[in-house]
């Protein structure tokens, strides 16, 4: 499997980070090596300033290549929120130079996520999320402003690459992004149901 994850989403997060809002959807992949279930996360020692990017996750549940953005619902049946984890330092340097990303976003349980639930139960045009730490709110998004829906991202993305089942799409981030730091706890939710809960070692 993969992991997909969308860059820029949602407006406010482009502003915060300084970049442009884009006007066709920014794409990126992790390895499955990034996948993170269940367990703790471990620092990684070759970041000074990691990231938290709270985000709605899709399980692909069908194969699928140019999928029309009308029939894109019918390729995913549950969500879930995840942690689309950013050494934020190496990223900055990466982008100064015109370097991928990989090193900054890519690495080993840098996509952890939580258990998948049955996206018929929500309104997925109007689904609040949300990152508590330590308990205190830090990230708090609405997928009403996505720039770019669940739909039109599947659509996008499978013109170039090929969604198998089981692939996993991160969606994107609010506003909202700072650094972690050992001993932290992150709590994920979405429309206030606990889903993900994760502590930084
Ligand atoms: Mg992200």
């Amino acid at each position: 499997m993969k992991i997909i994850c969308i860059g820029r989403n949602y407006a406010e997060h482009a502003k915060e980070m300084k970049s442009d809002v884009p006007t066709e959807p920014v794409f990126f992949m992790k390895p499955e090596t990034a996948l993170l279930k269940g367990s703790d996360f471990y620092y990684p020692d070759f970041t000074k300033d990691l990231h938290h990017e709270v985000e709605i996750v899709l399980k692909i549940s069908k194969n699928g290549k140019h999928i029309a953005e009308e029939f894109a619902s019918g390729y995913y049946n549950e969500i879930g929120v995840g942690i689309d984890f950013t050494a934020r330092d190496l990223q900055m340097k990466c982008k100064e130079k015109g370097l991928p990303w990989e090193k900054a976003k890519a690495f080993d349980h840098s996509a952890p996520v939580s258990e998948f639930v049955a996206k018929d139960k929500f309104n997925l045009a109007n689904l609040a999320f949300n990152l508590k730490i330590n308990g205190g709110e830090r990230q708090k998004g609405n997928t009403k402003d996505l720039l770019f829906s669940f739909e039109q991202v599947i659509a996008y993305v499978s013109k170039f690459v090929t969604l198998k089942t089981g692939d996993l799409i991160f969606t994107g981030t609010p506003e909202g992004v700072s650094a972690v730091q050992k001993g932290d706890v992150l709590e994920a939710a979405i429309e206030g149901k606990k889903l993900l809960t994760l502590s930084i070692k």
